[in-house]
């Protein structure tokens, strides 16, 4: 598996590319995303369409903001599943839902191809540090297969289980960051009507119980007033209704997912969907 595939050049996508081609393997890329020539000018191939790319790997990964987009590369004109041919692999490492996960695994296993969900967390930090958390869902002969692969692009890489897997585990990571940004958010408010220095603050509690990455990163970018993305807001409001989706599939309930999801929908209304998770504190301020 040394030619990969990669459809999705964001923010993401970006420097998960320039980590694949550190590592030697050989990246295509479609010759009409964004940042095509950037990782051209790092060894990547350009190509013209889909099916090219297809033809030219053994393995495709997607990077893409949601699921109606990961729909239209594999079903849509010149789809990639007309293309694809038993052995190779499918590996989608955006973040969408686990039904349409299960439904393109099963699509793609009548063509003889296994396909892996295997969204990331860590952010485009861990993406380009080549640090990303991997959790990865598909059979363990397709896992073993892309291993490498992942060890390109992050550290902390699981197989949690079968098709669909490594998506749950991803909503559930989303509903956990969420709720944790809305408290940080919560407490920064607070203490700064309240007077009390907000550095001082941050400082103070990074040695305590309520240590955590978003509270450390979070915490400096809204002291910093920095809302440039990173993970945009619009995106991470897609990623709890996912988790309320599942929530509701399964019969369970996901009392602060919902009331955090109607906060990044109220961001997104007042046009603040482009910018940064941690921006949730403007509707606090406000
Ligand atoms: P992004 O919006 O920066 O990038 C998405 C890319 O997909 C863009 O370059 C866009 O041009 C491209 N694209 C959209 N539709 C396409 C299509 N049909 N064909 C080809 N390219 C297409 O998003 P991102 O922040 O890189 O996030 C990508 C995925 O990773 C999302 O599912 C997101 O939830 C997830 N994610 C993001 C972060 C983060 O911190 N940004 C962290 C973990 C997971």
């Amino acid at each position: 598996m040394k030619n990969i595939g990669f459809i999705g050049l964001g923010i993401m996508g970006k420097p998960m590319v320039l980590n694949l081609l550190k590592a030697d393997f050989s990246v295509f890329v479609l010759e009409k995303s964004a940042a095509a020539s950037e990782v051209k000018l790092a060894g990547a191939e350009l190509c013209a369409s889909p099916s090219i790319l297809v033809q030219s790997v053994d393995l495709v990964i997607t990077m893409l903001p949601d699921s109606p987009e990961v729909e239209a590369v594999l079903y849509g004109d010149d789809g990639i599943i007309r293309h694809m041919k038993s052995g190779q692999i499918f590996v989608d490492m955006s973040t969408i839902s686990p039904l349409t996960t299960k439904k393109i695994h099963s699509d793609l296993a009548k063509y003889g191809v296994e396909a892996l969900d295997a969204p990331v967390s860590g952010g485009q930090v861990g993406a380009e540090a080549a640090t990303l958390s991997i959790m990865v869902g598909g059979s363990s002969k397709a896992f073993n297969q892309a291993l490498p692969i992942f060890q390109a692009m992050g550290k902390n890489i699981v197989h949690i289980g079968v098709a669909g897997a490594g998506q749950i585990t991803k909503a559930c990571n989303q509903m956990i960051v969420g709720m944790t940004i809305q408290a940080v958010s919560e407490a920064f408010t607070l203490a700064n009507q309240a007077g009390v220095d907000l550095e001082k603050m941050r400082e103070v509690l990074l040695g305590g119980f309520a240590q955590s990455r978003i509270l450390d990163l979070h915490g400096q970018r809204i002291i910093d007033r920095n809302f440039k993305p990173g993970f945009k807001i619009k995106l991470h409001k897609k990623d709890m209704n996912i988790a309320l989706e599942t929530g509701n599939a399964l019969n369970v309930d996901l009392i602060g997912t919902a009331q955090v999801a109607q906060q990044m929908s109220k961001a997104v209304e007042m046009g603040n969907g482009e910018l940064d998770h941690s921006s949730l504190v403007l509707l606090l301020e406000k």
